[in-house]
């Protein structure tokens, strides 16, 4: 502390050693809120102890000597008695916090007026013991950002309530950063919360209202009974979205991505994205896309346009999704992320992400608090998302908030990012859109989330066949009777003398014009030339396009010698400078390569190529099974250095993160990424591949279908560990069979490599072929060391992904009696035992690639083998689970006509594996046997 300050600071206060108890007070506000006490106050209670630079509360005994300690060393201290101002003073400070701390649980925010909330007796200047204060004698008002110094007692009580109790309830005391308190409180005291608006964007308002209202009304009577899922009642959200948008536009963000369930969803797309109504009522009348092969309802559709704003256009995109409700919020972030990175833009300035939320939803689904979590990670970071919660009050179809959630708010899952919470009221259309500049401002300036919590009410049922009295019969008699936001906010312009009968009459005539003619609604539609990403290149093609596949052998080496090199200062742990001296001897020929090198040989030959790769996963950067070494970690100072970030000047990205410890979250994330990003090799890692069955609504709903339901390519790769090794049921299988289940129309491609090889060549081929369809590869666990798993630079170098592996032992076709057709693991188990064997009669055929089938490359195998009768198919997993049920026609289809195939495996089973290794490895010789056994 500087001297001086401290010296005046005494000279001119009332402490003394009977000061205390105002000292104490003061002490106690502090806690509260540091923002709350003068800088000279702040300055001397910084100096108490904290805990991770967080003050927490100090004996007062420590607070007493400290200020002790502080009379002790100063020339001069003020003796005088703590007088009666000083303590009603301190009162008053108290008053402040305490509506910036709790206001808004008194404040005007249900539209309905049927919420039952006690009266918060904080707020009251009897509990402050200033009732009996003269209202007009005037008080230091701290921090309280009015623009003065001092305001009589009544006039800041006035202004306190129209603060914080009016149609804003602003919920950021938790944040424990000072400046972003003071910035928000910046924002609304010194505007009491009430924005003073053009007549331009009081009309752009009222045309929004009008907009959401007369859609509903429109649909309503056009398709009478046809669901829309209206968002009547919470109108508010279109010019919510609207003025983000602007003030997103205005701040320079060239691109907004929206996710949204189906509420609303139909008005967003038209009064919003500008979709035209034309095309909305042929979708009523059952119009179908003959491009895609599913399609799916109006009410999930996506859509893109470019929205012209002050700023310039900004290209729009809603964001397709299921009905699974939040599931959209991660795939939007991944979205944005993947626009940002285009556009090389590190703060979240160029692209917004917008997620609406429901009310019981977004406190109900866990995948909001994964994002939460991911919000300001490495991997996951986008520079914040707005997120607006449509609150209507009912809980999905019908229930109450005592059912769905147990906290006070909705939103309080968004308190543990200390992200500000603005509720508003959804019948106050401008402080609607005061909020929304706020929540723009305060995310480009601190690239952190933000809630807007819109309270209304849904005007009909979940639906509109739905009859919502039968369950909510107070609500609805109030629902009834209550007029809609338009005519709320016709009454209050007209009230300001804003706008005329006329005007109103004008607007709304207007807009049911352009539905007559089926036009674009939307006056800031502009012609979309901002798109972000190209997909021309990769559309019509299947998964056996040609490619340059081949790499020359010096050029490998090359990459391989870069991708083995780290600065000597960088000191390794001797088990992982083991295995990169152990690469150089694979480099030089002296060593058969194994699968990390192979894998991370691929990805130096992508970057080389110009494009980027991004990897995540739960210990990607170490790989689960210490094989990979992307990253290396230096012992000394736990710096870290990853060799694929330095293959040459202008090489791709090279991004490797380790994932938070999520499955669902990230997987929608990546699947988003994907989607907006064809150009990249993005690339999602399971740590044991049963872990995807958390994110299996990401599979069914987005992974497998999103082409067929929406014509949105993915070529997104999920790497899933699986193979049977005795580890019981929950780290051996990454449960190829549901993926199978899954698999049709080409929609996706699942893998099996087994060599360094056909890894490196497979994920060469993924990023290479110009076609984007999502990879499912199962990958190894002991096959990372497995002796026999190994390959040549040469059979990296030649450079073909190959779909089938025929027989490699010598042995002759015409003495084959059985073929053991396999996937994967047990592969090496049936060569292993069968040399020990010594058989001569049994051809094993590898499926390195299990869908879509490579019927052709099987046909040529099995050519030579015309003459066997025997065909057997051996797999690790229990006979209900892995390829058997689901891949065996394709294997019948391959087999000679006459010839039998048979069942080599685990009987069927509930459980993926056993828990006993004893009983696994029974099992495992068993079925190896059962496979070469000739019958
Ligand atoms: P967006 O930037 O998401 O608004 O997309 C702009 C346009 O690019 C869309 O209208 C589509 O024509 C195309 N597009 C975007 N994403 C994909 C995708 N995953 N697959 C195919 N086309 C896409």
């Amino acid at each position: 502390m500087h001297e001086g300050v401290m010296q005046t600071w005494l000279d001119s206060s009332h402490l003394s050693a009977n000061s205390m108890v105002y000292v104490e007070q003061m002490y106690e506000l502090y806690l509260d809120d540091a923002t709350s006490v003068g800088d000279e106050w702040r300055e001397i209670f910084d100096q108490l102890p904290k805990v991770q630079g967080v003050s927490v509360e100090t004996k007062h005994s420590e607070v007493r000597d400290l200020f002790a300690q502080l009379a002790k060393t100063k020339d001069r201290v003020v003796v005088s008695a703590a007088d009666q101002a000083d303590e009603k003073q301190v009162k008053v400070l108290q008053l402040i916090n305490a509506f910036r701390f709790r206001g808004h649980q008194n404040a005007n925010l249900d539209p309905l007026g049927i919420w039952d909330r006690e009266k918060v007796r904080e707020l009251s200047l009897e509990h402050h013991d200033l009732a009996d204060v003269d209202k007009s004698k005037e008080f230091n008002v701290g921090s309280f950002a009015v623009g003065k110094d001092k305001m009589p007692l009544g006039d800041l009580y006035q202004a306190l309530q129209q603060t914080y109790c009016g149609s804003i309830g602003a919920e950021y005391m938790h944040i424990t950063d000072t400046d972003e308190k003071r910035w928000i409180q910046g924002k609304l005291e010194s505007i009491k919360s009430k924005p003073s608006f053009s007549k331009e964007i009081k009309t752009r308002i009222l045309k929004g209202l009008v907009a959401a209202d007369g859609l509903e009304k429109y649909l309503g009577a056009k398709f009478p009974g046809a669901k829309r899922f209206s968002l009547e009642g919470g109108d508010a959200l279109i010019p919510m979205i609207k003025e983000i948008i602007h003030a997103a536009g205005e701040q320079g963000q060239k691109e907004v991505v929206i996710g949204m369930a189906h509420r609303g969803r139909l008005n967003v797309l038209v009064n919003v994205l500008g979709k035209k109504a034309g095309e909305l009522f042929e979708e009523f009348g059952g119009k179908v896309d003959p491009n895609l092969t599913a399609g799916d309802v109006k009410y999930h559709q996506g859509y893109s346009s470019d929205f012209e704003t002050a700023g310039g256009n900004v290209h729009l995109a809603l964001a397709f999704n299921p009905s699974h409700l939040e599931i959209v919020n991660p795939v939007v972030m991944g979205s944005v992320r993947a626009r940002l990175d285009r556009r090389g833009c590190e703060t979240g300035l160029k692209a917004l992400p917008i997620t609406v939320h429901g009310d019981s939803a977004i406190a109900g689904q866990g995948v909001v608090q994964e994002t939460f979590n991911m919000s300001q990670t490495r991997a996951y970071k986008v520079g914040g998302t707005i997120r607006i919660v449509v609150n209507n009050q009912v809980g999905f179809t019908t229930s109450n908030s005592e059912d769905t959630r147990s906290t006070e708010y909705c939103t309080d899952i968004a308190k543990m990012v200390q992200a500000p919470i603005l509720h508003v009221n959804s019948d106050d259309p401008e402080a609607v859109a005061l909020v929304s500049q706020i929540a723009v401002d305060y995310r480009n300036k601190f690239n952190r989330d933000v809630v807007i919590d819109l309270v209304c009410y849904r005007r009909h049922g979940h639906n509109e066949a739905d009859e919502p009295s039968a369950t909510q019969p107070l609500m609805y008699k109030k629902v009834k009777k209550h007029p809609v936001p338009r005519a709320l906010y016709v009454e209050q312009l007209k009230g300001e003398n804003a706008i005329s009968d006329d005007e109103v009459k004008g607007l709304m005539d207007d807009y049911r014009a352009i539905l007559d003619k089926g036009e674009c609604t939307v006056e800031e539609k502009r012609p979309m030339t901002q798109h972000s990403a190209d997909w021309a290149p990769y559309l019509g093609h299947d998964w056996d396009i040609d490619y340059a596949k081949s790499i020359e052998l010096e050029k490998l080496k090359d990459l391989g010698a870069k991708i083995t090199s780290y600065p000597e200062s960088h000191k390794l742990h001797s088990r992982v400078k083991k295995q990169y001296d152990e690469r150089i001897k694979m480099l030089n020929g002296d060593k058969k390569l194994d699968w990390g090198f192979a894998e991370t040989l691929a990805y130096a030959d992508i970057v080389d190529r110009g494009t980027n790769i991004r990897l995540t996963g739960q210990d990607s950067g170490r790989g689960t099974f210490f094989h990979r070494h992307a990253v290396l970690h230096n012992q000394e100072d736990a710096s870290t250095y990853t060799p694929l970030e330095n293959v040459k000047e202008d090489q791709g990205r090279f991004e490797i993160y380790d994932a938070v410890l999520s499955e669902v979250g990230v997987l929608a994330f990546e699947y988003g990424y994907a989607t907006a990003e064809p150009d990249s090799l993005v690339i999602w890692e399971a740590q044991f591949g049963d872990f995807a069955n958390v994110a299996q609504v990401v599979i069914d709903q987005f992974i497998s279908s999103g082409e067929q339901k929406w014509g949105r390519l993915c070529g997104l790769t999920m790497l899933l560990p699986h193979g049977y090794e005795g580890q019981g049921p929950e780290h051996s299988s990454a449960r190829l069979e549901r993926f199978l289940q899954l698999c049709a129309d080409h929609n996706m491609q699942v893998c099996v490599p087994t060599t360094p090889a056909q890894v490196f060549n497979m994920i060469r081929r993924q990023s290479i072929r110009p076609m984007r369809r999502p990879l499912i590869v199962m990958t190894p666990k002991s096959l990372l060391r497995h002796p026999l798993a190994v390959s040549t630079m040469e059979e990296l170098a030649e450079g073909t992904y190959q779909n089938i592996i025929g027989e490699i032992d010598d042995i002759a076709p015409k003495d084959v009696k059985r073929v053991v057709f396999c996937s994967g693991k047990v592969y090496y188990d049936l060569l292993d035992q069968r040399r020990k064997n010594e058989q001569n009669d049994v051809a094993l055929v590898r499926v390195e690639q299990l869908y879509p089938f490579p019927h052709e490359e099987m046909d040529k195998v099995i050519e030579q083998y015309s003459h066997v009768k025997d065909f057997v198919w051996c797999q690790e997993e229990p006979q209900n689970q892995g390829a058997w049920y689901c891949s065996q026609h394709h294997f019948w289809n391959s087999i000679p006509s006459g010839a039998n195939l048979t069942y080599a495996g685990r009987v069927a089973s509930a459980s993926p594996a056993v828990g006993y290794a004893s009983v696994h490895a029974k099992e495992q010789q068993a079925l190896v046997n059962d496979a070469l056994t000739i019958k």
